[in-house]
């Protein structure tokens, strides 16, 4: 089939060969925030698009999927979770998730980029209807400045919803990163954070557990799930804990599109590829 170029938005992965391409019907909005390349899309199939940096962010369609795995599965893990602190994720829809849980105390989120949670708002009013939430609070600066400023032990849970590591995102990678997110966690405090695609990211990945075993988190472990607008459409999240991985969860009650309590196991368990690259 020939595609009408100009009717498409296409995300190339030069690394791997392929591409995506989705149907764009009309052109939102377009702007240069001070960090980023920040446009939003109608498309014919797949809601509203953000791109950042020409790379897709979310869609209408299939967000749901990486905002519940980012946040129920670690939620869930924790015996007590109170206060959480999400870097990054400025399209707010972990922030909806988390406050989900009616026990979370607090939540605070921290973007760099003040112009993508005005975009969320105004172009997916579904993923910033909890902003309002008195439990919720941002600010807009860089995560990594933020947590190393952090009190000791204060976070239960820190979430990582960040872009790919390359410019103002990479020290969100970073041990030194890691060791300040441990130093902020509390004793049964859980770190995630969104670790790319299993498939054209492994190493990263394995890096990724590596350096949070470095700073003195316990039990890495990776959540594998669909996410069918990101490369290889298959994605991940990387956790580890500072008191060791609990043997169970709490099944929650809450209403949820793609995670349940058969997803929470099922999503971490090990590709054989991956175990063998392990080994
Ligand atoms: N789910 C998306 C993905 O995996 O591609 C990430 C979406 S969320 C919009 C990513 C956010 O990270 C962006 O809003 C960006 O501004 C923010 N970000 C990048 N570097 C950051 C930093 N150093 N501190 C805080 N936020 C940062």
């Amino acid at each position: 089939m020939k595609l009408e170029s100009e009717k498409w938005f296409t995300e190339f992965y030069p690394d791997d060969g392929c591409a995506l391409s989705l149907e764009l019907s009309e052109k939102l909005h377009e702007e240069q925030t001070p960090w980023q390349k920040l446009e939003i899309y109608q498309t014919t199939g797949f809601g509203r698009l953000m791109l950042l940096d020409g790379c897709i962010m979310l869609t209408s369609r299939d967000n749901f999927i990486y905002h519940e795995m980012m946040t129920h599965p670690v939620i869930s893990m924790h015996p007590e979770p109170k206060n959480v602190l999400i870097i990054g994720g400025g399209d707010c829809g972990c922030l909806r998730e988390v406050l989900k849980h009616t026990e979370i105390k607090a939540v605070h989120q921290v973007d760099l980029d003040e112009r993508v949670t005005w975009a969320s708002e105004k172009y997916f009013p579904e993923l910033s209807e909890s902003n309002n939430d008195p439990r919720a609070s941002l600010s807009f600066t860089d995560g990594v400045a933020y947590i190393e400023q952090a009190k000791s032990g204060c976070y239960d849970i820190i979430i990582v919803d960040s872009v790919d590591p390359v410019g103002q995102a990479a020290r969100l990678y970073s041990e030194e990163f890691y060791r300040a997110c441990s130093a902020a966690l509390s004793d049964n405090g859980i770190l995630v954070a969104q670790s790319e695609s299993p498939l054209f990211h492994h190493e990263l990945i394995k890096s990724m557990k590596a350096r949070m075993t470095e700073v003195g988190l316990n039990d890495p472990a990776t959540l594998f799930f669909p996410q069918c607008t990101y490369p290889s459409g298959w994605w991940s999240a990387s956790m580890a804990f500072k008191a060791g991985r609990p043997s169970n969860h709490r099944p929650v009650d809450i209403e949820t599109k793609y995670y349940n309590n058969a997803i929470h196991q099922a999503a971490q368990a090990m590709p054989q590829f991956m175990l063998d690259a392990d080994k």
